[in-house]
């Protein structure tokens, strides 16, 4: 796979390049030169195909010059032991389910994917690697769980003292082994500061093989088109038109929906539902793109988003066909609360925030077009992620799965904002 820059003042590069650079030079983000259409005995067959198959198929398509299949294979079937269920909720209504892994969120997808096929190109090249990355919450969660115990990298992850939840904290803090967690005193930007500069120090640069994780990574992106064909192939046999509804913040989740749709996948559209941080609705009603700064807090969290990252590539992907693909809705906290509301009381299911905000959104498209479709929305986290929020909004506390009541001891070292005290920190613990 050759990628381009959306900027387009870097040079093409391959898969294993795009991988570890994260960036272009120019600051831009890496997609796909060609994005190549599926042949059409896969969409004639997808319904008979296992997750994993469908994940092959698509990563070989993408993929296939850069890692032999037998490989492709391998790593799939080591990255991705999870399922993504459609789960009916009434006819023509689903919630696909991508909280199935070990963090209880849909970013597990990109974070284990990028992890496996990172582990395997150092393999082949004998090298070592230190992964650094600045969360505000759920990504440092998802990146610790798909890299723990991963030979031959070791992650570094600063986040914001007391400014996570409790079980975002205990997913970052409990693993030890290769992956360390630093709390730093200060705010996530303060956190995303120091790591910028550590990437910018010639000294690190030069001792130390350095790479980031985070969302804008090209191997993120990939995955989570898998489980957007595997919905289809769920819910295909209902002979109707799919429409999917994604919460969204830095819009990867529903970028990789439409180089799905780029692959061959039919589809009649996206949802695009966001919470009051609604820069790309708004852009759908006004064609204009104004970014909110600062970025407003919500109990979507997830998606306080002000400027989303991935807007380059979805303009890319569509161009002047945004408005025929996209639909943009948003909701304040309070109708966030009500939508929880409305998921328990008419199906009998718990629904986190964000999940909830991709409910309503596909319901005000239902209304608004009366249109005849099988519904999808996304449920991008385990609502047993945000507990308090979920008891004061539900006046109980629903069970929540064994897996999340993590136990272990938290460990970590507390450092200060200045660059001084982390860049020791890092000579004396990089590999
Ligand atoms: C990250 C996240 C989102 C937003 O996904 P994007 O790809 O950034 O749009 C939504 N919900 C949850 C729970 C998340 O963790």
């Amino acid at each position: 796979m050759k990628l381009y820059s959306t900027h387009r003042l870097s040079p093409e590069v391959n898969f294993r390049e795009a991988i570890f650079q994260g960036l272009p030079p120019d600051n831009g983000l890496y997609m796909p030169s060609e994005i190549p259409a599926l042949p059409q005995t896969f969409w004639d067959n997808v319904e008979n195909l296992s997750f994993n198959e469908i994940a092959i198929a698509v990563s070989e398509a993408l993929l296939g010059g850069d890692i032999p299949e037998t490989d492709l294979e391998t790593l799939i079937h080591s990255a991705l032991d999870f399922e993504a269920p459609a789960v009916r909720l009434e006819e023509d209504l689903y919630c696909l389910e991508l909280f199935h892994g070990p963090s209880m969120a849909f970013k597990d997808f990109g974070a284990r994917f990028m992890a496996a096929a990172m582990s395997y190109f150092l393999r082949q090249s004998g090298q070592t690697l230190n992964i650094l990355v600045a969360t505000s919450g759920d990504t440092g969660g998802a990146v610790a769980q798909g890299f723990y115990r991963v030979p031959g990298i070791s992650v570094t992850i600063l986040y914001p003292k007391g400014k996570v939840s409790a079980i975002q904290e205990m997913q970052l803090t409990t693993l030890g082994e290769n992956i360390q967690a630093l709390e730093v005193e200060g705010t996530f930007d303060d956190c995303q500061a120091l790591v910028k500069q550590a990437f910018l120090d010639e000294e690190l640069r030069s001792g130390y093989h350095l790479a980031s994780a985070n969302s804008i990574n090209i191997a993120r992106l990939i995955p989570q088109a898998f489980y957007y064909i595997s919905a289809y192939a769920q819910l295909k046999k209902l002979g109707k038109e799919i429409v999917f509804s994604v919460p969204s913040g830095n819009f990867g989740n529903l970028t990789a929906g439409v180089l799905a749709m780029r692959m061959g996948m039919p589809v009649r559209r996206f949802v695009a539902a966001t919470n009051v941080n609604n820069v790309v609705p708004e852009f759908l009603r006004t064609g204009v793109y104004t970014p909110i700064s600062p970025s407003v807090s919500t109990i979507s969290n997830a998606m306080d988003v002000g400027n989303p990252s991935n807007f380059p590539r979805l303009n890319d992907l569509l161009g002047n066909q945004m408005k025929e693909y996209l639909k943009g809705y948003f909701y304040t906290d309070a109708q966030t609360r009500e939508g929880v509301l409305e998921i328990y009381r008419k199906y009998n299911y718990v629904a986190c925030p964000h999940t909830a905000i991709a409910y309503l959104g596909l319901e005000d498209y239902r209304k608004e077009t009366g249109a005849e479709v099988t519904g999808v929305f996304l449920s991008t986290a385990h609502f047993g992620k945000f507990l308090p929020e979920m008891e004061a909004i539900l006046g109980f506390t629903p069970e929540i799965p064994e897996r999340l009541l993590l136990k272990g001891e938290k460990k970590t070292t507390v450092v200060d904002t200045s660059y001084a005290a982390f860049k020791a920190y890092l000579k004396r613990n990089l590999i």
